[in-house]
């Protein structure tokens, strides 16, 4: 086994053409034990680990592409920055180490731009060879996969992770649907809020994506009302007093801080979550991740018109702009309908998947069931990131589970992973 990363120019490439009938198996000497597809914080994380390990792994898409062009510009992390380390195993590679080295100054919330240059950091120091071409379609060979990226170049590999993150999974809601998009955007979707200054826009949510986008927007001086379901707004680090308790604090919350008092040190333990019967892992998981805004938040939106417990019933254009219709039978005109209304993950909206592989792998409600080392129902095909968090709890919705997932998936694979296909 070697120890790289394959690049453009240096993928293994088959004597095969796009389109060919591919020869099943035996998988050659020189095909990759590790594929990986998505170069967001766990693609990046898994490829350090697995390189380190010693295993010939190659990482496939551009690096940070979700947070660089689908994050409102002026967003702050939400997540504190001990939780917004992309791990990897020497731990010299960490957001100080960036700041240190690029001559930034330590700031808490980290910027997005922070984030996005230091996972470009993280990426040209440990994973020079990374091959930007995303993958346009993945195929089971028996043993192995065979990948093939967007230029038609075929890829195969023993293991195939796949790390391609929650951009198809937007939930809009059907009201929503027959809008034009120059009308109607969901939050991750690369929201330009300077292009909507000026306008009238409605933001709907009440978690954090969406409070944000409204204090982005207010500030670039829109005319923004939210309007959110919930009775009233929540925030993130409501008991304070909780969290200045010193040695019993620290019991209550990881440093993650994901989840409230008690449910915060379960989720930093996804092989203990993973142990919970699933109806109750699911109940841990949406209380953990209810929809809640950063504290830094509330003075930002001091001068928003917020409406909460209304939602609406119906959206219509008219005169360039949309009509709204809210359940107390109020209606709002405004210019833009911004959507901060999460996502549902769904692995078949993925657009890779032959619809043969896509049969055999078994999901619970959309999420693939997945069992030690994320592996799938398909030997050898696995999963990290959100579309993990059915099974391992909701750590692995946020940068912090890059340390559990890259770990775990790495020792299942280097134990017993690539042996099993030789
Ligand atoms: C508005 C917003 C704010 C957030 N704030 C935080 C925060 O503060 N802290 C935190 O921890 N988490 C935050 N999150 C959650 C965050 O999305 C995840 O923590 C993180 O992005 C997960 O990393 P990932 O690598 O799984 O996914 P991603 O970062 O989405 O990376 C997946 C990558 O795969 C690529 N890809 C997809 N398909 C292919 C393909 N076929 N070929 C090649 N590449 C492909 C995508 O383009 C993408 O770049 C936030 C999410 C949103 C939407």
């Amino acid at each position: 086994m070697t120890t790289s990363t394959l690049g453009p120019h240096e993928a293994h490439v088959t004597s095969e053409h796009h389109g060919r009938a591919f020869p099943p198996s035996p998988l050659a000497e020189t095909d990759l034990d590790a594929a990986i597809i998505g170069a967001g914080p766990y693609g990046l994380s898994a490829a350090a680990h697995l390189k380190a390990a010693g295993l010939k792994v190659g990482i496939f898409g551009r690096p940070m592409d979700f947070w660089a062009s689908k994050m409102p510009a002026g967003m702050l992390l939400r997540s504190p920055r001990v939780a917004s380390n992309i791990a990897e195993p020497s731990r010299n590679f960490s957001l100080a180490a960036f700041e240190t080295t690029a001559g930034l100054p330590p700031r808490a919330p980290v910027p997005l731009e922070t984030f996005v240059a230091y996972g470009h950091w993280f990426q040209r120091q440990l994973l020079p060879n990374l091959d930007a071409r995303e993958v346009a379609s993945v195929e089971h060979l028996g043993p192995g996969f065979r990948l093939v990226l967007e230029d038609g170049e075929p890829i195969r590999c023993k293991r195939l992770v796949v790390a391609a993150g929650i951009g198809p999974f937007q939930r809009i809601p059907s009201l929503f649907t027959s809008l034009p998009g120059s009308q109607v955007q969901h939050c991750y979707s690369g929201c330009d809020v300077k292009s909507l200054s000026k306008k009238r826009v409605v933001v709907i949510g009440a978690g954090q994506s969406a409070l944000e986008c409204a204090a982005l927007l207010h500030e670039v001086g829109s005319d923004v009302e939210i309007i959110a379901r919930i009775p009233a707004l929540r925030w993130i680090g409501q008991h304070p007093v909780l969290h200045n308790l010193g040695p019993i604090s620290s019991l209550l919350y990881s440093p993650h801080d994901v989840g409230p008092a008690g449910i915060s040190r379960l989720v930093a333990a996804p092989n203990l979550v993973m142990r919970i019967p699933l109806k109750l892992r699911d109940r841990i998981r949406t209380r953990a991740v209810r929809p809640a805004g950063s504290k830094w938040l509330p003075a930002r939106l001091e001068k928003v018109k917020i409406t909460t417990g209304r939602s609406v019933t119906s959206a219509h254009s008219e005169h360039g702009g949309v009509r709204l219709r809210l359940d107390d039978g109020t209606e709002r005109s405004t210019d833009h309908v911004l959507l901060g209304t999460g996502y549902s993950v769904d692995i078949s909206r993925y657009s890779f998947w032959s619809e043969q592989l896509l049969q055999q792998i078994a999901t619970i409600d959309g999420y693939p069931a997945l069992q030690t080392g994320f592996e799938s129902s398909v030997s050898g095909l696995h999963f990290i990131g959100a579309t993990a968090a059915r099974c391992y709890g909701p750590l692995l919705y946020f940068v912090a589970g890059t340390d559990f997932a890259s770990r775990e998936l790495t020792s299942k694979i280097v134990k017993r992973g690539v042996r099993s296909f030789a």
